[in-house]
């Protein structure tokens, strides 16, 4: 958890910082500048806006908050002011968004390179063994689909020394937070509406962020294609999930401008009440369902028996759209990411050599634990280096000494463990004083910033029906920790600030 703690604020100046190296101004916000009362009433204001606006999650302490809406809700954790962003970094980001998009869905038709990339780490990693048992199921049906549709999100850092957009990850399966995004961007703005002249920041460098309208247009586009009118879009849901408003922000566009009913079941639920009809539709209590939308069932936890299994291969069997299948789902892990980062590969799937350039240069280093040299680097200097399993949602990689440490273990064992993690070079964002709101608390420690695009495709066999970046979301932590997942208390929401 972030170990930050309440520091009294200072009065200086605001304004971008300038830097000792010449290179003109830094890009941070200098919060040291801001007068403390002035800070406080923004404070105040934000956590108004918050909770008139919406920006909130479950809170944990009070019971039933995961459960019922409109029962304890708390202002989700914010950075108090947007994180300053070189444009040009952002306009990159965003052009790679269909590009990748195209990726995924050409990868996702690859069985075989799924299966190939994956064959080792099926021996050592049960879930996703048990991913690839479905997807070799479909693989030996010669099940085909049609309608594809993709709700990503690529996550990326600036490295400070190399001014290099590096990719983190690409999240094709649960990408959280395209509803609350959002609102910390119109959170942002609105600050800045009111206060700007006073910070000497415009409201205006704050991109706008329309993630949700894009995601429940693609969502509602697919339910055309699927092209049954009584089909309702079923959310897979978590027993409890405290970011449910999240997802209802999504799903609140999808009934009132689109007219499609969305119903929430959890893996347990679509176990009892599932069934597939002769002609491969999915009824769930009886409700036919067009497209299934994940916000469950990325982690081996989503899975705690085997009727957990048989849903997600009962949806998988079925006709219903899926978002992601299990071929996007694949597509999405740590090792293709890796697999795809190798000389050569990305030719295997993309023509356009613009395109391919524009991609690889996104690409950290990305290396299997086969890699003897790399292993023996990393064992050396373990704080260059991340190791990761194939898990989401965070909380799960491997950092610093305990890199050598599980690095020699694993050399020691002569294990095939070893094909569970990949190891990726360590990214290191530029740290910046910030504001973060938790709880009503306000704290202000030194932090880096995580930009993720969302992406939206969806095709029906030749035709490409969307393929478009779709919106924005910046997660700030402090800077002392490893990992930065909102939901799992490490960071906070965030917007940019275009410099
Ligand atoms: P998950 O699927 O669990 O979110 P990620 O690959 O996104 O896994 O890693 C979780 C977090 O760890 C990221 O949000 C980021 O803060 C940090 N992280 C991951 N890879 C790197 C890296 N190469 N360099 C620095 N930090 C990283
Ligand atoms: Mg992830
Ligand atoms: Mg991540």
């Amino acid at each position: 958890c972030a170990s930050s703690k309440i520091v009294p604020l200072r009065c200086a100046r605001v304004g971008l910082m300038e830097t000792q190296e010449g290179s003109g101004s830094k890009p941070v916000i200098d919060i040291q500048g801001i007068d403390e009362e002035l800070v406080e009433k923004i404070i105040y204001d934000a956590l108004l806006w918050s909770s008139l606006h919406g920006l909130v999650v479950g809170d944990k302490s009070v019971q039933r908050s995961g459960k019922v809406p409109g029962v304890g809700m708390v202002h989700a954790p914010f950075a108090l002011l947007p994180v300053a962003f070189p444009e040009n970094h952002w306009k990159l980001a965003c052009e790679v968004a269909p590009i990748f998009n195209e990726l995924i869905d050409r990868v996702s038709l690859d069985g075989n390179f799924l299966q190939d990339s994956l064959s080792r780490t099926k021996k050592v990693d049960v879930f996703t063994s048990r991913l690839l048992d479905i997807h070799s199921k479909m693989l030996e049906m010669n099940k085909i689909e049609e309608i594809r549709l993709g709700l990503h999100r690529s996550d990326y850092m600036l490295d400070e020394q190399t001014k290099l957009l590096l990719q983190i990850e690409l999240n094709t399966i649960s990408a959280s937070f395209p509803g609350l995004s959002c609102l910390v961007s119109e959170l942002h703005r609105s600050l800045l509406k009111h206060y700007g002249e006073r910070l000497g920041l415009d409201f205006k460098r704050i991109p706008s962020n329309t993630t949700v309208d894009r995601f429940a247009e693609a969502l509602a586009k697919a339910w055309t294609e699927y092209n049954n009118p009584r089909a309702a879009v079923m959310v897979v849901v978590q027993p409890e999930e405290h970011n449910m408003y999240d997802q209802h922000w999504l799903f609140a566009p999808l009934k009132e401008k689109h007219d499609v009913t969305a119903i929430r079941k959890t893996l347990a639920e679509i176990d009892k009440e599932g069934e597939l009809l002769p002609d491969g539709t999915l009824l769930v209590n009886g409700q036919a369902v067009a497209v299934v939308y994940f916000r469950s069932g990325y982690a081996p936890t989503d899975y705690p028996s085997e009727a957990e299994w048989r849903a997600r291969l009962l949806m998988e069997k079925s006709s219903a759209i899926k978002c992601p299948s299990i071929s996007y789902h694949l597509a999405g892990t740590k090792k293709i990411q890796q697999e795809l980062a190798k000389p050569n590969v990305l030719e295997r799937f993309l023509e356009n050599k613009d395109d391919i350039a524009k991609l690889q240069k996104c690409f950290a280093g990305l290396w299997s634990l086969d890699d003897s040299d790399i292993v023996k680097k990393a064992i050396e200097r373990p704080e260059l280096f991340v190791m990761k399993p194939q898990r989401e949602g965070g909380g799960n990689n491997i950092y610093g000494d305990d890199v050598k440490e599980n690095l020699r273990r694993l050399q020691r064992e002569r294990t095939e463990e070893n094909a569970a993690y990949i190891l990726m070079q360590r990214i290191f964002p530029i740290v910046s004083p910030v504001f973060l709101v938790r709880n009503g608390i306000c704290h202000k420690d030194h932090a880096v910033s995580e930009l993720g695009v969302y992406g939206a495709y969806l095709r029906n066999k030749d035709k490409v029906i969307v393929n478009e970046q779709s919106g924005y979301l910046m997660r700030t932590k402090v800077s002392s920790s490893n990992e930065g997942g909102v939901a799992a208390g490490f960071a906070v929401l965030d917007s940019m600030y275009l410099i």
